[in-house]
């Protein structure tokens, strides 16, 4: 029976270098995995012997060993299986690499590296910048990790950009705690929805981090690990372009693209390391269907935190007069109408005032850290952000779900194409 296979246990041995790998697909299951013996590590974050970490479903998980272990699994996963082959060794020189531009960075007061994580989707982009970013912390560095995904990115919600800072190694079942991260809003799900804002905001948090490395040392020495979208090719490419010059990046690591790979040692400067690695064996796809319940799931967790560790939203009416909501855009004007100056491409970038309605019903409204409504409005980052969860056209008044509680810490508000249907 179903109870039966809950209690499984599993016991395996580890021969070093070698990785049992897990999945659990299955809905509402529930698995605990446990060091016996031996050291091992999950993407980089050791696990303490004897203690339980409990996984629930969607996890792909991978516990690695240097050098040799047994761990134990309770419960059913839907895929267990150990690999002798993995590109660990391979990563972990790409560490070792990194760490020696780090030591020269800290003797010449100069930066650490800046380094950018590309390739397709799926290659595994995210888990080696969490390896990295876990080896770095491990050595006592502290380093930026940014991630210029919009719609598979770890920081804040989805439709945005931006960075932490890593003085820890992530949590095993949760990833990287997320203390004042710093926050970009574009409020789609593809940087190919709105380029010329896509481009602005990288090029803002570019210079944003610049300043940043500067005011702490040990950052500087550290450098950024900068993880980007799996999209490689026509426009997607320019990005990764943009993106390289945007953050100085002078270290490329390229995950399974050969093509890719070559374009990269054509196109960049000559200061630019770029080096190619194999994807592991198992990284796990991901359907479209999967990607966009990552998206809820990133919005549920920014707003109600994880199983262990709960967050209580706040729920409040907002009156339409004490907001002023924007989406960025305005439709374009044909080139005879343009004011002397204006390029046809500004008005992707205008911010156009909306009347409160009830399209609004929940999407995401990001609250701007702006003092003045103007078109720079877009290039300050975000104090956080609400949900629209009902429209009152009659009273005039939005219901919004919060972080915080009331008031608002501005008025100034952006709309965003994301939407969340809290069923709390
Ligand atoms: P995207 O296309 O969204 O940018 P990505 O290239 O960043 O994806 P990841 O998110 O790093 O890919 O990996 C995809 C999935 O595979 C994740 O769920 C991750 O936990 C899993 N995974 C990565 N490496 C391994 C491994 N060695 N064994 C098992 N699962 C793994």
């Amino acid at each position: 029976s179903g109870d039966d296979k809950k209690n499984i246990i599993s016991e395996f041995k580890l021969d070093p270098e070698a990785e049992l790998r897990f999945e659990i697909e299955t809905k509402n299951e529930k698995v605990l995995l446990t060091l016996k013996s031996g050291s091992a590590e999950v993407f980089g974050t050791e696990l303490v012997k004897g203690k339980t970490y409990e996984f629930t479903s969607g996890a792909k998980i991978a516990v690695f060993t240097w050098q040799g272990c047994i761990v134990e699994l309770k419960g059913k996963t839907d895929v267990s299986y150990v690999a002798k082959e993995t590109p660990m060794v391979l990563y972990m020189n790409c560490h070792a690499g990194l760490d020696q531009m780090r030591l020269n960075a800290e003797k010449n007061n100069t930066k650490g590296p800046m380094c950018m994580v590309v390739g397709p989707n799926d290659v595994g982009k995210s888990t080696v910048c969490r390896i990295l970013l876990n080896y770095a912390v491990r050595m006592g560095r502290r380093p930026l990790y940014v991630d210029v995904d919009l719609g598979q990115g770890q920081i804040s919600v989805p439709g945005t950009i931006g960075s932490i800072l890593v003085e820890r190694p992530a949590l095993i079942d949760e990833g990287f705690p997320q203390e004042a991260p710093l926050v970009y809003h574009d409020g789609h799900k593809s940087p190919g929805d709105n380029p010329a804002l896509y481009k602005k905001l990288l090029t803002q948090l570019g210079s944003t981090i610049k300043d940043r490395l500067e005011i702490n040392k040990k950052t500087k020495m550290s450098g950024c690990i900068i993880n980007t979208c799996g999209w490689i090719k026509g426009v997607g490419y320019k990005f990764i372009l943009h993106t390289m010059e945007a953050f100085n990046v002078n270290v490329i690591l390229v995950l399974d693209q050969e093509r890719l790979y070559n374009e990269l040692v054509r196109d960049s400067p000559r200061f630019v390391k770029v080096v190619f690695l194999p994807k592991s064996g198992g990284v796990v796809e991901r359907s479209k269907g999967a990607r966009g319940e990552y998206r809820d799931q990133r919005i549920r967790e920014y707003f109600y935190g994880t199983p262990k560790n709960a967050l209580y939203p706040h729920s409040f009416e907002v009156k339409f007069s004490d907001v002023k909501i924007f989406k960025i855009g305005a439709p374009a004007l044909p080139d005879s109408c343009l004011p002397l100056g204006m390029k046809a491409r500004d008005h992707l970038t205008k911010l156009v005032l909306i009347t409160p309605n009830p399209g609004l019903l929940h999407h995401l409204l990001s609250v701007s850290f702006s003092e003045k409504d103007d078109d720079d409005m877009i290039l300050s980052h975000c104090a956080g952000f609400i949900c629209v969860t009902n429209v009152d056209v009659e009273r005039q008044q939005l219901t919004v779900l919060s972080p915080q509680p009331k008031p608002l810490p501005n008025n100034l508000l952006l709309l965003s194409e994301l939407q969340f249907m809290d069923s709390h």
